[in-house]
């Protein structure tokens, strides 16, 4: 996240006549800052030159304080934020039951950086939005990077702000993993193994994270599931 010099971002919006102006516009015109859905851009990248499909996608956020629980930019300023995920994770999280009784949360532990490759997939994801805010056309704009600040810039520092600042993008699947092996918890026709007639259609059936975000593939999953149960499949 950065702050900028100006107030080129939607940050600016936050005064109140300000946000009276973006209003009016919106209500009149449809356009302005109101139509914005603040995730500008985005970009899929290789955290190495060994990688042969993208394993990180960047968000691009026109403002430093869109998100609940992190830190802004000063009241007053504006700034940008370039959000980085990880897309192939190695590591595993769990969904386990605490009790036998169904009214009892169960305990999900989603096991962010429990690979170590993991945890490096993300530090040269936090290094390539950092060169990217260097870039000349965007960097006559910065004022300063806030997170992660000036002075965390070697490898270990990165390792230790992505442990304590990672979050999700919110794209968990798979713990209700489908295929024809004995381990799956549902066959290819999303049928659980052992019932007849009760089948899963969302994605915790997904095999693995497919590698972006998961609103779309479910919504492909949901047609084909309803094609499966209304038997409007084709057969070749
Ligand atoms: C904050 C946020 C932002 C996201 N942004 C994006 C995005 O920009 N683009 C994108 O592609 N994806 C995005 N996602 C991911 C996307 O929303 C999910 O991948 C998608 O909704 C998954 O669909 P699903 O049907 O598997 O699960 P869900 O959409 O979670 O549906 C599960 C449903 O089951 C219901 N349910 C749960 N328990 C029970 C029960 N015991 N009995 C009956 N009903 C129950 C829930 O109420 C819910 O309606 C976002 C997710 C979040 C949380």
């Amino acid at each position: 996240m950065t702050a900028f010099t100006g107030h080129e971002s939607l940050d600016k919006y936050r005064k109140p006549h300000m946000a009276a102006w973006a209003g009016l516009q919106y209500a009149l015109f449809r356009t302005g800052p109101v139509a914005s859905n603040v995730v500008e851009g985005g970009l899929f990248w290789y955290s190495g030159d060994d990688r042969s499909i993208p394993d990180l996608q960047f968000h691009f956020l026109a403002g430093a304080s869109a998100e609940d629980c992190v830190a802004g930019v000063t009241p007053g300023r504006s700034g940008i934020t370039l959000n980085c995920y990880g897309l192939r994770p190695k590591a595993r999280g769990t969904v386990r039951l605490s009790s036998a009784d169904p009214d009892h949360p169960s305990l999900i532990d989603p096991n962010f950086m429990g690979h170590p490759d993991d945890l490096e997939m993300t530090v040269q994801g936090l290094k390539t939005s950092l060169e990217i805010f260097a870039q000349p056309a965007l960097s006559k704009y910065v004022r300063k990077v806030v997170l992660p600040d000036d002075s965390l810039r070697s490898d270990d520092d990165l390792r230790s702000f992505v442990r304590n600042h990672c979050r999700t993008s919110y794209h968990p699947v798979g713990t209700c993993r489908m295929g024809s092996d004995d381990k799956s918890v549902v066959d290819t026709h999303l049928v659980l193994r052992g019932f007849e007639g009760l089948r899963v259609c969302d994605s915790s059936v997904f095999l693995s994270l497919i590698g972006s975000n998961t609103n779309a593939p479910t919504a492909m999953l949901a047609e084909k599931a309803s094609d499966l149960i209304s038997g409007n499949v084709r057969t070749r």
